[in-house]
């Protein structure tokens, strides 16, 4: 199954791959995490995003592209994959629905965790002395928040007619949302 976990910064995506990973052994597949990574290493790759990240703004498509493309055999061999902080623009939704046909497969659901905007900003005051995460600083998160709104929002009515979207209340806590998850996910 390829399950696209989409919604705003701070939703709660990570924790909630995290956990379906441990549950039904697929594999996360983070845009987010990867770029991290290689920011740590010190790569190339690594030295041209970190200023992008940092400011809280989108890397290219080019760049989270070609990071999944590379990781879809994994994937696919897991037999599947749990996608979260990708596509977050069309061209990398469309992008992903090319590479998936030609292997034969599709995205088979997108879940979108529903988080109002006056939560997420709580939640990530919360998280940034916890994290250290340089972009979770308030500056940073606002971006992010925009860029999600301008950029990333208009995929819901892209997989609306796609008929493969469903939503979950995302306000309540970890297990109230995961029990939410595993309702849509149960007999897939
Ligand atoms: P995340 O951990 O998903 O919140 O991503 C952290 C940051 O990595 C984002 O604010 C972007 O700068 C970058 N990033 C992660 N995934 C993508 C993506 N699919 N497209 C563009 N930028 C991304």
């Amino acid at each position: 199954m390829n399950l696209i976990l989409f919604g705003p910064p701070a939703a709660g995506k990570g924790t909630q791959a995290r956990r379906l990973v441990e549950l039904r052994k697929m594999v996360q597949l983070s845009t987010g995490d990867m770029l991290r990574a290689a920011i740590s290493s010190g790569s190339e790759l690594g030295k041209r995003v970190e200023g992008v990240m940092q400011r809280g703004e989108l890397v290219t498509d080019e760049i989270v592209i070609a990071l999944i493309e590379e990781r879809l055999p994994e994937a696919e061999a897991a037999g599947g994959a749990i996608y979260d902080g990708f596509p977050r623009t069309l061209a990398q939704a469309e992008a992903l629905d090319r590479m998936l046909q030609g292997r034969g497969t599709g995205v088979d659901l997108v879940l979108r965790l529903k988080v109002d905007d006056e939560a997420l900003m709580r939640r990530i005051a919360g998280r940034f002395a916890e994290s250290g995460r340089p972009d979770d600083n308030p500056d940073s998160f606002k971006v992010r928040l925009d860029a999600y709104n301008a950029q990333t929002a208009p995929l819901v009515p892209y997989y609306l007619a796609a008929g493969k979207l469903v939503e979950v209340d995302g306000m309540g806590s970890v297990d109230e949302v995961a029990a939410a998850i595993d309702k849509v996910l149960a007999g897939r």
